[in-house]
């Protein structure tokens, strides 16, 4: 069966939009991140098209030739997976946004990259909020380091938090609301941080079975694949 990738979109915003009534939130605080992985090209133009305009991968090889395919300049390009270092330089010269930063050697080699073609980045710190290793993340504890090692940078801008919850089912995600309460008051803590390219402001929690949860927690950008695109087959 094929997707209906615009109709999917709308209930993908209906369900936001209902989150924020219930959270008494502005959907305008809310954006929302397709995650196009393992999707074709037609189908992040499709919803282009149906008025989309942020797009994420989390394969450093595929985004980039996502990135070199498609002309529309208007996308915003984020990285949400796992990085290495190596594989950095095959995305800073278009990536807006990196969410996965979990250890400052990233943050070394992306103003190095970054430098070199005057582009700043905007980032956020993966912090592991389930405790699962596959997931990736510094500790909580770690980011305070990270944070300062960041502000020495000029090509880098830290813009907030990113967190992956254990996978539930859709119906349980009241059961990750915890982890997702963790990283918004780590957020908060390090909130007002006395630097110019460090600014906390985004929370990018949450997926197709718990975007909900997340938003009704402080998201400010949810990464949602499967409900636009439909499943993957790996
Ligand atoms: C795949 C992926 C998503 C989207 O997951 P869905 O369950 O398809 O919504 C979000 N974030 C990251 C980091 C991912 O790898």
């Amino acid at each position: 069966m094929s997707e209906d990738i615009c109709q999917n979109l709308a209930t993908v915003k209906d369900r936001i939009a209902g989150a924020c009534v219930r959270a008494g939130r502005d959907p305008e605080e809310v954006r929302l991140i397709a995650v196009s992985k393992m999707k074709p090209l037609d189908d992040i133009k499709t919803a282009f098209d149906c008025g989309q305009l942020h797009f994420g991968e989390n394969r450093a090889r595929e985004l980039q030739e996502k990135m070199e395919a498609c002309d529309e300049e208007q996308i915003q390009w984020h990285m949400v997976g796992n990085l290495q270092t190596n594989k950095i330089k095959y995305m800073v010269d278009r990536v807006n946004w990196i969410h996965s930063i979990e250890k400052k050697k990233y943050l070394r080699e992306i103003e190095k990259r970054a430098s070199r073609i005057n582009r700043t980045i905007k980032t956020l710190i993966q912090i592991n909020i389930s405790g699962e290793e596959q997931k990736g993340g510094c500790e909580a504890g770690d980011l305070a380091s990270v944070l300062e090692y960041a502000q020495a940078l000029e090509h880098v801008e830290v813009c907030g938090l990113m967190g992956m919850a254990t996978f539930v089912e859709k119906g349980n995600a009241e059961a990750v609301r915890p982890q997702f309460q963790r990283l918004r008051q780590l957020r908060d803590k390090h909130r007002s941080y006395d630097s110019d390219n460090i600014r906390l402001e985004h929370l990018s929690m949450g997926m197709t079975n718990d975007m909900e949860v997340a938003i009704e927690e402080g998201a400010t950008m949810v990464r949602v694949g499967r409900a636009i695109f439909g499943e993957r087959n790996y």
